[in-house]
């Protein structure tokens, strides 16, 4: 067996000791006698320290050969600096070039724009910006599986190739042998309503894909998200789930990811004022208050980014909007009883302008009236027979919503554009790379 590479985040735990660590240049300076390389590899920041009357002529020769981002190992002792990134310096004793980097590479210390660092998303990855998002992306995916886990869900998975079903936005299609068509995921909602009543309350983490012909900062045509579905669980309960898996979330990234957020300069007493309970304005009320703050919007139609914007101007925590027309939302939402109208729905929008980060509902748990629902919309009904089935065999109360995982993340972050928010972004114009 061999032993794990010391990573830089560890050094500051062997201050006094040698270590041998290996990364990327992301700077080097010299002055004559003495040298600085700065490097990088991914979980810190690292200052060596290259004195050439006290090192071998093979290592001075190869400080000299380093170039941005070429790959180096580096052995000596860790120093406490408390001006140093980390808190640690290396005094190197001995320097290895690994794998050069030639001169042109692409991403120099100076500003690019934006479709320039997504042609080169391989390497912008490696930016201590996107390292930070990629950290608190990471954070927030584990502290998902342990808010679920630790309540007694189940996690499960959902067919990527289906047949047609699901939501209203554009379908990817892929030929499927003698079956004809079969469509990627836009959700696996529909499933997760089979396994609520096979396990109790499910929860799906899976990706999905939406060939979303706009281009908005907050649509990606694959995205990942999260979808729990509770058996015996009313609209109520729905969002009472909702508003502390969302809690949760926010304060996990807090707790642990807080070098992350001062990288992105994020104001994070922004975000330690996102405690449950959220407000729940109903669709109509929030309709009144669009049109008196000037929008043109008419009951019955969906709320756009815009919209949504202007209702979380007047909070700070995110806000649920209840109730939206039937013809606004998808067909399987439970038509509610107050007012046949409107379905007993909600979207959770994010504060600072982020807009839709959850939509939920109770499902339509009855047999005819989602029956309609299917004819009326001009769905394929021998797409839907099973999940109608679910409604003849024991039909039950059950809710569930779907929590988009990079508009989460651009929120926590403070980024503008979600396509930082995930490794590589899909856009209806970039498939590479
Ligand atoms: P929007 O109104 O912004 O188009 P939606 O209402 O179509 O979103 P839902 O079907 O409710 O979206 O999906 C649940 C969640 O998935 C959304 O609240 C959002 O967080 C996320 N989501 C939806 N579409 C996309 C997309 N194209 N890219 C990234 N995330 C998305
Ligand atoms: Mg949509
Ligand atoms: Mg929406
Ligand atoms: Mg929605």
């Amino acid at each position: 067996r061999t032993t794990e590479p010391t990573r830089i985040s560890s050094l500051p735990g062997l201050v006094g000791q040698q270590a041998t660590v290996s990364g990327w240049v992301t700077h080097t300076r010299s002055s004559g006698k003495v040298a600085f390389v700065t490097m990088r590899d991914g979980t810190g920041i690292l200052q060596c320290v290259v004195v050439k009357p006290q090192v071998s002529a093979e290592t001075w020769e190869a400080f000299q050969q380093l170039t941005l981002e070429c790959s180096f190992s580096v052995s000596g002792e860790v120093k406490a600096d408390a001006r140093a990134p980390g808190g640690v310096e290396l005094g190197v004793t001995e320097l290895r070039l690994i794998g050069p980097s030639a001169l042109d590479y692409p991403i120099q210390p100076k500003e690019h724009g934006v479709d320039f660092l997504l042609d080169n998303r391989h390497f912008w990855l490696r930016t201590p910006r996107q390292v930070a998002i990629m950290r608190i992306r990471n954070e927030i995916e584990q502290a998902i599986h342990d808010f679920f886990y630790e309540r007694g869900f189940l996690r499960t998975d959902t067919p990527i190739l289906t047949a047609a079903i699901g939501e209203r936005s554009g379908l990817f299609a892929t030929e499927y042998f003698d079956e004809g068509n079969a469509y990627l995921a836009q959700t696996g909602q529909l499933y997760g309503e089979a396994l609520a009543a096979a396990f109790g309350k499910i929860y799906t983490f899976g990706p999905t894909f939406r060939a979303e012909k706009s281009k908005t900062r907050r649509h990606l045509t694959e995205f990942w998200m999260i979808e729990p579905e509770v058996a015996f669980n009313d609209t109520h309960a729905n969002m009472d789930l909702q508003e502390d898996f969302v809690s949760f979330l926010v304060q996990r990234v807090l707790e642990r990811q807080m070098p992350a957020l001062k990288e992105l300069e994020r104001d994070v007493s922004k975000l330690e004022k996102v405690k449950a309970p959220f407000p729940r304005i109903d669709y109509t009320d929030a309709v009144a208050t669009l049109q008196k703050k000037g929008s043109a919007v008419q009951w019955g139609e969906d709320l756009g980014a815009e919209d949504e914007a202007l209702l979380v101007e007047d909070y700070e925590t995110p806000i649920f909007i209840c109730n939206y027309p039937k013809e606004a939302k998808a067909f399987y939402m439970k038509e509610n009883p107050a007012d046949p109208r409107t379905v007993l729905c909600d979207d959770m929008l994010a504060p600072e302008g982020y807009g839709e980060i959850i939509g939920g509902s109770q499902r339509e748990d009855d047999y005819d009236k989602l029956l309609h629902r299917i004819k009326e919309e001009h769905l394929p009904l021998e797409a839907y027979s099973w999940y109608l089935d679910l409604r003849k065999y024991g039909t039950f109360v059950h809710s569930g919503f779907g929590l988009g995982l990079e508009r989460t993340i651009a929120w926590i972050c403070g980024t503008p554009h979600i396509r930082e928010c995930i490794p590589f972004p899909r856009l209806m114009t970039r498939l590479h790379p």
